[in-house]
């Protein structure tokens, strides 16, 4: 069977890390920090069919997949990246690869290889496929295009210089935003030449009428709403309009994943709170589409856990009562923990006020630190485990803001715990370095290396040391199944402790005091 058009993503992306809670970040973990054999293990191959069509794929790439409606079914194909010389021939006119965090610029990797001094797993796999495509369509001669897009493609754009070396000068093009409304035209101007090098769309189609995934996507995860609204200066799904799916849409995908054996499924958005929101003054959610939503997902026949990707904190803080009711429609419990990805970003309400003012509506700025430790609040007592991103590296950042986060997590580690109990209290802050997206694509980047100081380093310090405590008190419930909690014993905590250690040692070699931490909380 010869395809015209071949799908596939690089193993980084192609896996469920063994359902390990945040175990995608590991991908952004250094390579010559982490051994290739712990990494593999942790990224787990997906089960394939046939001669390696992928099982499961990118919920992007299955979207791609499904708008392309000019070439017969029987034509494209989604493959794992392990097996990809199987379906390449002479006929193929196209591969195209979806894409994270090609080059390692996304805040996590950057933060993990210390601005870029050592390679991410995410960048390694990736230029090791592009370079094995290239290497078989040189050998025999094959004239198909290499297209690249997803989530990480505008690292090209950023970084364009690469495209004129090894191994990605074998990319032909790239795009960059939304193209389940216009894949075949952007696939026909591709094969007549007429696609520019980096094509930035600026497309916003209606959701709704784009076509379904045909096929099961990775961790059964589909998209409820594009786009958010509360205006970030640094985010780059701000720049899209909020648009909403329809629930009977939002069901027929869900049930293409539970046909496939999921019993689970990850619910995208960038605010799960916004999904139909109508007071865009305030920000309050919709409590009526919420509730709806959530009960009309979970009563689907076969699903037995639901998780909102991603969520903010001031609506959990603004409306305990919904916090609770969803988490009854979702069946939390202590015994399923329902995970959620809250962006916290910094403790300083100077920062908020000045790059993020909408972050925390219905409340103001000023009243940020009280917001997070209420909604952390909110949410552990209905069994929702936040995993906080932190942002280090805001332009602008002073001394005094790093205070004001190092104050702020020292508040979530005593107060939370203190008025809900230790069993109850759960959550991780997960350091990131600034990126230059959104409307600040023209400042600069972080520097991890040149750029950290004592503060900053003890904003990062404090939130592994977290991790590491999570990681070490976690029960059943919050680390799903007896071989996840046997994994993070022999190999996720392992790791993490030597990171915390590494951390020690670097903290030592330039000088940074760590008891000054007490002093700062205490001042
Ligand atoms: S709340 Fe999150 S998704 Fe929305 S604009 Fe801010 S950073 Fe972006």
């Amino acid at each position: 069977m010869s395809y015209e058009i071949v799908l596939t993503a690089d193993r980084s992306i192609m896996s469920e890390y063994r359902d390990i809670p945040l175990g995608d970040f590991f991908s952004c973990a250094p390579k010559e920090i982490v051994p290739k054999p712990l990494f593999y293990y942790f990224a787990k191959k997906l089960p394939i069919i046939n001669n390696g069509i992928a099982s499961r794929a990118p919920y992007g790439l299955r979207k791609f997949e499904a708008s392309i409606t000019d070439w017969k079914i029987n034509k494209v194909v989604t493959v794992d990246p392990a097996y990809i010389k199987n379906f390449i021939d002479k006929k193929t006119k196209i591969v195209a690869i979806n894409t994270m965090d090609p080059l390692a610029l996304g805040p996590v990797s950057m933060m993990f290889t210390f601005g870029g001094i050592t390679t991410s797993y995410s960048k390694f796999l990736f230029s090791e496929l592009i370079k094995q495509i290239g290497e078989i369509r040189k050998k025999n001669n094959y004239n198909f295009k290499l297209l690249i897009g997803g989530p990480g493609a505008w690292q090209f754009e950023l970084r364009s210089n690469y495209l004129e070396r090894e191994p990605y000068n074998n990319i032909d093009n790239i795009i960059i935003g939304e193209f389940d409304g216009i894949a075949n035209n952007v696939l026909h101007d591709l094969l007549n030449n007429n696609l520019p090098k980096i094509y930035r769309s600026h497309e916003f189609p209606i959701i709704s009428e784009t076509p379904k995934i045909r096929n099961p996507s990775l961790n059964g995860l589909i998209e409820i709403m594009r786009g958010c609204g509360r205006n970030c200066d640094f985010c780059e799904p701000n720049l899209r309009r909020a648009r909403y799916q329809s629930l009977d849409y939002i069901k027929k995908e869900i049930q293409v994943n539970i046909d496939s054996g999921y019993k689970y499924l990850w619910v995208q958005s960038d605010d799960f709170w916004l999904y139909k929101l109508d007071d865009h003054k305030t920000f309050k959610p919709n409590k009526d589409a919420l509730i709806e939503l959530f009960s009309e997902i979970s009563k689907i026949k076969g699903l037995k856990e639901v998780h909102p990707t991603h969520g903010s904190i001031a609506p959990a803080a603004y409306d305990p009562d919904l916090v609770k009711k969803l988490s009854e429609i979702m069946h939390g419990g202590k015994n399923n923990w329902i995970g959620i990805q809250p962006g916290l970003e910094t403790g300083s309400p100077r920062l908020m006020k000045q790059v993020m003012p909408f972050k925390t509506k219905p409340f103001s700025p000023d009243e940020w630190d009280d917001v997070v430790i209420n909604g952390t609040i909110n949410y552990n007592t209905n069994y929702w485990f936040p995993a906080y991103t932190l942002i280090l590296g805001i332009p602008g950042e002073t001394d005094e803001d790093l205070k004001d986060t190092i104050k702020l997590l020292h508040r979530m580690e005593t107060e939370i715990p203190d008025k809900i109990g230790k069993e109850k209290s759960h959550f991780v802050t997960v350091p990131l370095s600034f990126i230059p997206a959104g409307t600040m694509r023209g400042d600069s980047f972080f520097d991890v290396d040149k750029e950290m100081t004592e503060l900053r380093f003890f904003v990062l310090y404090m939130s592994w040391k977290h991790i590491v405590y999570e990681l070490s008190h976690a029960s059943p419930g919050v680390v799903k199944g007896i071989l996840s909690k046997a994994l993070l014993y022999t190999s996720a905590l392992p790791t993490f402790l030597i990171l915390v250690h590494f951390l020690k040692s670097w903290a030592h070699k330039k000088g940074y005091d760590l008891s000054k931490i007490d002093k700062i909380i205490n001042s």
